[in-house]
């Protein structure tokens, strides 16, 4: 009866630090829950206020048969498409459907009075270190995963893993190599599902899996901020500075030491784990704004951009015509300072860089958001010669 001692452990617990808020009992005490979360009650319109508002999660207490309406400041960015969940178990999760915006308030409420007495909400899907887990469990008797182990550690002590998927009965030296990494930004847990997808889906017995395996080495980083997700931040770590800001080209000792420690064991890492060589490298983030289709922040004059970007979406069944692909930023002007993973895999190993970001307009299923990981597959093996 017990199919997931993992996330089970995860959530079978007593709050440490309940606070009464109205009617409701709030707690934040949990594994990606914000570390910053705050609530007020508004008793002239019987309002929960909660923050912050987009990388929030936390747990109440005390909702069985209500409809309590929760609210946030109402970003510029976020309209009534953009839609928060909630969860009775911190597993599945449902949209919110009952959504009312001002010029400063974003509301948001179920549609039905809640059933269990206890649940989560979220600004999106959670993509926690006991997801990553579940995947490592699933993963580790399979014949073409290697490598499941922590490359280094966090500032806090927490695993910084990395896994390679391959067919070991093709010789390494006839393989690509294809970096992907995920969980730079702490909260864009939409990017994490789909490389969450992406993984199993290469380790699947899909024909098309088995010959992406053949012609490639895929080295996998899923959680590069394990303190940042652990703690629920919007985009650091424990330091408080931009990751995908801090990637320096070359690696210690020879190059300069990154601002941010995890950045190092990811140079490190991946410089050890190919060789110094890559064909392609995937960064996975997520952009909550104004986009309904997946964005790519790559140089779409590059066919080895524009040729991965087509067959993604082609497997995918997005059109292609609808991809958003900017040099670097959409709707910002380039800066060539910036210190990006991608930039570095350009640099440091040679490879076609992209960032990939997930997005969340139409109100997508966590299952959408990982068979789209399955259309990485698909994209690669057209590519890769
Ligand atoms: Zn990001």
């Amino acid at each position: 009866m017990d199919e997931d001692p993992i996330h089970d452990q995860t959530y079978a617990f007593a709050p440490n630090d309940p606070r009464s808020v109205g009617d409701l009992t709030f707690f934040a005490d949990f594994e990606n829950a914000s570390d910053d979360f705050r609530v007020s009650y508004e008793p002239e319109d019987g309002a929960y206020e909660v923050a912050p508002y987009s990388w929030m999660h936390f747990g109440v207490d005390g909702v069985a048969g209500k409809r309590p309406t929760f609210r946030v400041d109402h970003p510029d960015h976020v309209d009534e498409r953009r839609k928060f969940v909630w969860s009775p178990d911190g597993r599945e999760w449902s949209y919110f459907e009952d959504i009312t915006i001002d010029a400063d308030r974003y509301a948001f409420a179920t549609a039905e009075p809640f059933e269990t007495d206890r649940v989560f909400v979220a600004g999106l899907f959670p993509y926690r270190l006991c997801d990553l887990e579940e995947l490592r469990y699933n993963l580790r008797d399979s014949p073409y995963v290697s490598g499941l182990a922590p490359r280094g550690y966090s500032p806090d002590r927490r695993p910084i893993h990395g896994l390679a998927i391959t067919d070991p009965d093709v010789p390494a030296a006839e393989k690509h190599n294809v970096v992907v990494m995920a969980g730079q930004h702490a909260w864009e847990a939409w990017g994490r599902q789909v490389c969450h997808g992406f993984l199993e889906a290469v380790a699947s017995d899909d024909t098309v899996a088995r010959r992406l395996r053949r012609k490639a080495v895929v080295h996998a980083y899923p959680i590069a901020n394990p303190d940042g997700v652990t703690r629920g931040h919007m985009r650091d770590g424990t330091v408080d500075h931009n990751p995908n800001r801090a990637w320096i080209a070359g690696a210690p000792p020879e190059a300069e030491r990154s601002p941010v420690p995890e950045v190092d064991v990811l140079r490190r890492a991946i410089l050890e784990d190919t060789g110094g060589e890559a064909t392609y490298f995937l960064d996975f983030h997520s952009h909550a704004g104004w986009y309904d289709r997946f964005m790519w922040y790559a140089d779409g004059d590059d066919p080895a951009v524009s040729d991965l970007v087509e067959a993604i979406h082609r497997a995918d069944g997005e059109r292609h015509g609808d991809a958003i692909v900017g040099t670097e930023t959409v709707g910002g002007a380039p800066n060539p300072e910036r210190k990006t993973s991608k930039r570095w895999a350009e640099a440091t190993l040679g490879a076609t860089g992209l960032t990939f970001e997930a997005t969340p307009y139409g109100s997508p299923s966590m299952e959408r958001y990982r068979r789209a990981g399955g259309a990485f597959v698909a994209g690669l093996e057209a590519v890769l010669e």
